[in-house]
């Protein structure tokens, strides 16, 4: 299938590594022109170079906190001298610390607001504006599929992304007929180190053993294993192509058919 984005711009958040880097390099082979953005650029450089070395597109990076106002606003500033716009955003960044709604502090939960939800309200306000002069845009946004079932000791991250949702869902109506649309993706297990990390936590809280813990974290996805990064992104690719005209405002879980809701 032709996805018809071939020559289109795209920043994408968090794209050094796991989801984001997977999302970068799917859209780069699509002929997408991609500007990177995480905290470090020497990590930056590496994912690009080897993003540019696979696909031959042009590859920029940017680094940025995507937690610091100052820094989106110079991410924001930077896309627009390197790329005169972009057509496609993929809003993405790293997970909060795990805690339990109970323990999180005040200034914990401030920190998850700005982390996950102003970051995404910054970016939105951005780059929106171009995209409406261009009658044309595609806005993806990497929640969890906590946002359908809570996980335990995830406060911050069932709390915030359960409002970035719902923020999304509602600008995707009040752009839905402006060309431009609005998505979120649920990762269930996608194996990435920050999964890997969540995972180890947990095995030094309950004191089990890594084999135990896998089979019995498995035994709960019907596929009976993890995603790659790779299948995610085709899905992220997909809902940032053209073929993609009708979808807007919805979340998609891509979690081997895990959750236990039937939508
Ligand atoms: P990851 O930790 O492997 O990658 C996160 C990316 O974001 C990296 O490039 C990192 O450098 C970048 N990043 C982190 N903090 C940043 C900041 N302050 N500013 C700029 N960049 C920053 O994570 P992942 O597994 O690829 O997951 C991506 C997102 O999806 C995360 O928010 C994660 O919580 C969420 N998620 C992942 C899974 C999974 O199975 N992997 C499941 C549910 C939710």
């Amino acid at each position: 299938m032709d996805l018809g984005i071939n020559g289109k711009k795209a920043l994408v958040c968090g794209a050094s590594k796991g989801i984001g880097r997977a999302i970068a390099l799917e859209l780069a082979r699509e002929g997408v022109e991609p500007i990177l953005c995480a905290r470090k650029s020497d990590v930056l450089e590496e994912t690009a170079a080897a993003i540019r070395k696979e696909t031959g597109v042009r590859v920029h990076h940017k680094a940025c906190d995507l937690t610091l106002a100052k820094d989106r606003d110079e991410l924001i500033k930077a896309v627009d001298e390197t790329l005169k716009g972009i057509d496609i955003l993929v809003l993405n960044t790293g997970g909060p610390k795990p805690s339990s709604a109970l323990a999180t502090t005040l200034d914990e939960w401030e920190n998850g607001f700005h982390q996950l939800f102003q970051m995404i309200v910054h970016l939105n306000s951005g780059f929106i504006p171009k995209m409406k002069e261009k009658k044309w845009g595609r806005i993806v946004c990497v929640t969890s599929l906590s946002v359908m079932e809570p996980i335990a000791n995830l406060a911050i991250s069932n709390s915030m992304r359960s409002g970035v949702t719902a923020m999304l869902k509602t600008l995707s109506d009040e752009l839905a007929q402006s060309g431009i649309t609005i998505n979120c993706l649920a990762p269930g297990a996608i194996a990435t180190e920050r999964l890997e990390e969540l995972m180890d936590a947990r095995i030094a809280k309950t004191g089990q053993s890594k084999e135990d813990y896998m089979k019995q974290y498995l035994s709960a996805i019907p596929m009976g294993r993890m995603g790659d990064p790779e299948e995610f992104a085709a899905m992220a690719a997909f809902l940032c192509s053209q073929r993609a005209s009708y979808i807007t405002g919805s979340t998609i879980a891509i979690d081997g058919g895990k959750r236990r809701s039937t939508y």
